[in-house]
């Protein structure tokens, strides 16, 4: 295989994907081989590999893919490729994507009864700002294409989604944007469980309308 030694931006990412996988892990954010990580290059995406512990990754094997989901390098990639392919295809402006199993979001997303368009309320501003309206994904079994064409019809409208039974799925414009959005989303996932049987004042929709015009959000 004829493989272009990586550039210095594409370096800069690697380090970074390394340096997130470690923060998140060491935080209790995603556990054992669970979660992965993808960014966007100008030449295809690099993603974690398969069976990879994000807080033990060398920025040497992680998985570079085509975007026909081939191999181009690296070890063999995490088997939820599909589910960031399924995202980046829909989301132009999509730079890195954050797919963890993290505990209250994973809890949240086991309950019953959720609206499915929109399973988080506006509990706080900074939830509203960095994820809007959290769809529900129906559960499917791991691996299930049917799941990347579940998120497929969603991604346009929404930068995360919640998959039923498992967890969040978050974009960002950079690395950086999506994993603070995917902080901020299992944040208001721990709120909204420690608020349960609570009565609670959400945002209400002037104030909604307030951020989407000041921070122009599209949601
Ligand atoms: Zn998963």
């Amino acid at each position: 295989m004829n493989v272009k030694p990586a550039h210095g931006e594409e370096n800069r990412l690697r380090e970074q994907i390394v340096r997130y996988g470690r923060s998140l892990f060491d935080r209790g954010l995603t556990a054992g081989a669970s979660g992965n990580i993808s960014v966007r290059l100008d030449d295809g995406w690099l993603l974690t590999p398969t069976n990879a512990c994000l807080g033990e990754l060398d920025p040497g094997r992680l998985a570079k893919l085509d975007w026909a989901g081939r191999s181009i390098s690296g070890d063999p990639p995490s088997k939820e490729a599909f589910l960031h392919r399924a995202m980046y295809e829909e989301r132009d402006g999509a730079g890195a994507i954050v797919h963890l199993h993290s505990t209250h979001s994973a809890a949240v997303s086991c309950m019953s009864g959720l609206d499915h368009a929109d399973c988080l309320p506006p509990l706080t501003a900074y939830f509203v700002m960095k994820i809007g309206r959290l769809p529900l994904v129906p559960y499917h079994r791991p691996g299930d294409p049917a799941l990347g064409e579940a998120i497929r019809g969603l991604a346009g409208k929404h930068s995360a989604v919640l998959l039923a039974n498992h967890g969040p799925v978050v974009s960002g414009t950079s690395l950086e944007a999506a994993v603070y959005a995917a902080e901020e989303l299992e944040e208001t996932a721990k709120l909204f469980l420690l608020l349960r049987g609570s009565p609670v004042s959400l945002l209400n929709q002037q104030q909604i309308d307030e951020l989407k015009s000041v921070f122009n959000l599209s949601f």
